[in-house]
C-alpha cells in the first residue's frame, strides 16, 4: 500500500520556504503563520503544567469507572463536555461511544490529528489505589472485574489535556486539530463491530481530512516514566484471528477405522503449522508468530467426533509476510487434512493492521520527541508483536504513534508487570510528558510544513 502525501497548501504558503536573510533573521525564524515555534513550544509547556492537576484528577476518575469497549458512555461524556466547554466543535456517537473534537486555529494552515483509546479491559485490578477499580461487569457469560490495565485511562486524560492547552492558544495555531478518542480498541464485544475501522467508517478521518495522526501508547515496552521510544515502519505487529475447522467422520472411539478422526488430524495440523514460520518464512525480512490458543472437539471418551475447532493468532510486520503465511497455513492445515481423507477449512480474520509510522513523518517529528523529553529520553524501540488498531488510521493517512515509558524512575524493568496484568502499574509522573507530547506534534506538524512528497511502500 502506498501513500501520497498532499502538499498543496505549501505551494500557497511560499513565504515559510524563504530563507532568513540573517542570522538574526534565522534565530528568530518564525512559523509560517506567526509566532515564532519556539515561543509556541514554550506556551505549551507553560499552559501544560497548569492544567496538569485537571490531567491526574481525570485520569483518577476514569480510572475509578473503567468501562469496557463499546459502553464507554461515562467516559465519552466526561470527554465530549470537557471539549464543549472549550469551545471545541463535537460530534458524539461515532463508532458507538466515539468523540469527534475540531479546533480551529486563528490562522490558517493544515489539519493535523491525535487520537486516544477510552476502553478498558474485562482485568480484576489488584493494584492498592486509593482509586482503585471495584467495577464488574459480565462478559462473554462470565462476570469479571473491570479495569484500566492497558492504560487508556492516561491516553484520554492526557488527550483532554492537550485539547485544554491547544485551545487556550487557539488564535496562534496555524491549521485545524482534530481529537478523536476511540472506543473499543482492545475489540468490540461478540457480535458487534467497533474500534478504529468503525470510527473511520463513520467519518472520522473526513471534513477536514487529516495530513497527519499522532498517538501514544503507555507502557508496551518497559520504559522509565517519561521515557519515549519510537520505531519507524511496521512498529506494532499486524493480527490476525486463525479459525480451522476440521471436518472428518464420526465413529466409534473403539472402531476408528469406520469414520475419520479430526482430532489426530487437528494435533498434526498444530505440529504441522510450527514449520510455517521456522522452515517457509523468510526470517530475515520480519519476525513473525502463529500461535494456536484453543482446540475444541469431542464430548466423551469412546467417541470420536465429527469435527473439531481451532483457533490461533496470526502476528506479522509487512504485509507480503502476511499474505504469504496466511498461504502457507492454509496450505499445510489443507493438505494434512487431506492426507488423511478430512477437510480443513481455514479462515483469517484481520483484528489490527500493522502499526506502520511513516518513516518520512518519524523523522520529521523525531527533534520535536527529543525536544519533549530530552535527547537522552528517546530512544528507537523494539518491533513488539502486540498489536494495536490505531494501524486503521495509518492505512488512510501518515502517521506515528509513540511509546511513554511509565515504569517508576528507579524500578526493575525486568519485573515490570505489563499491560493488560491485574497489576499493571502506570506512574503518572509520565503524563507531563505525554501531554506536551501530544500538544508538541500537533503544533509542530501545524508550524513547519516540509516538502516531503512521497512516502514509501508499506
Ligand atoms: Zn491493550
Ligand atoms: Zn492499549
Amino acid at each position: 500500500m502506498q501513500h501520497t502525501v498532499c502538499r498543496r497548501w505549501l505551494t500557497l504558503t511560499a513565504a515559510v520556504l524563504a530563507i532568513p536573510a540573517t542570522a538574526a533573521a534565522a534565530a528568530a525564524q518564525r512559523t509560517d503563520r506567526g509566532a515564532p515555534a519556539p515561543a509556541l513550544a514554550a506556551e505549551i509547556d507553560r499552559r501544560a503544567a497548569q492544567v496538569m492537576p485537571k490531567v491526574v484528577a481525570w485520569r483518577r476518575d476514569i480510572h475509578q469507572h473503567p468501562e469496557l469497549g463499546n459502553r464507554e458512555t461515562r467516559t465519552a461524556k466526561l470527554v465530549a463536555d470537557h471539549l464543549r466547554a472549550l469551545g471545541i466543535e463535537v460530534r458524539t456517537g461515532v463508532a458507538h461511544t466515539g468523540v469527534v473534537g475540531v479546533l480551529r486555529g486563528g490562522r490558517p494552515g493544515p489539519v493535523v490529528a491525535l487520537r486516544a483509546d477510552m476502553d478498558a479491559l474485562p482485568v480484576t485490578e489488584e493494584v492498592d489505589l486509593p482509586f482503585k477499580s471495584k467495577v464488574r461487569t459480565t462478559y462473554n457469560g462470565q462476570e469479571v472485574g473491570v479495569m484500566h490495565a492497558c492504560g487508556h485511562d492516561m491516553h484520554t486524560a492526557m488527550l483532554m489535556g492537550a485539547a485544554e492547552v491547544l485551545a487556550g492558544m487557539r488564535q496562534q495555531l496555524p491549521g485545524t486539530v482534530k481529537f478523536i478518542f476511540q472506543p473499543a480498541e482492545e475489540g468490540p464485544p461478540a457480535g458487534e463491530q467497533g474500534g478504529a475501522s468503525l470510527m473511520i467508517k463513520g467519518g472520522a478521518l473526513d471534513n477536514p481530512k487529516p495530513g497527519a495522526i499522532f498517538g501514544l501508547h503507555v507502557g508496551v515496552l518497559p520504559k522509565e516514566a517519561g521515557q519515549i521510544s519510537y520505531r519507524p515502519m511496521g512498529a506494532m505487529a499486524a493480527a490476525d484471528v486463525l479459525r480451522i475447522v476440521v471436518r472428518g467422520r464420526q465413529t466409534h472411539g473403539a472402531l476408528p477405522w469406520l469414520g475419520v478422526d479430526p482430532i489426530v488430524v487437528a494435533s498434526q495440523i498444530v505440529m504441522g503449522l510450527q514449520t510455517v514460520v521456522s522452515r517457509q518464512s523468510d526470517l530475515t525480512t520480519s519476525p513473525a508468530v502463529v500461535t494456536i490458543g484453543s482446540i475444541h472437539g469431542g464430548v466423551r471418551t469412546n467417541i470420536v467426533p465429527d469435527s473439531v475447532v481451532m483457533l490461533g493468532t496470526i502476528r506479522t510486520f509487512d504485509l507480503a509476510m502476511r499474505d504469504s503465511i496466511h498461504a502457507h497455513v492454509r496450505r499445510t492445515s489443507e493438505m494434512i487434512a487431506a492426507s488423511a481423507g478430512a477437510k480443513a477449512e481455514v479462515t483469517f480474520d484481520n483484528l489490527a493492521p500493522v502499526t506502520y509510522n511513516d518513516p518520512v513523518l518519524t523523522e520529521r517529528m523525531l527533534p520535536t520527541l527529543k525536544r519533549v523529553a530530552g535527547d537522552a529520553n528517546v530512544a528507537l524501540g523494539k518491533q513488539t508483536t502486540g498489536a494495536e488498531d490505531f494501524g486503521y488510521f495509518q492505512e488512510k493517512v501518515p502517521g506515528l504513534y509513540v511509546f511513554l515509558g511509565v515504569v517508576p524512575k528507579g524500578g526493575d524493568l525486568t519485573k515490570v508487570a505489563p499491560n493488560h496484568s491485574p497489576r499493571f502499574f502506570a506512574d503518572e509522573s509520565a503524563m507531563p510528558v505525554g501531554v506536551r507530547t501530544l500538544a508538541q506534534l500537533a503544533v509542530d506538524y501545524l508550524s513547519t510544513p516540509t516538502p516531503t512528497a512521497q512516502v514509501g511502500a508499506r
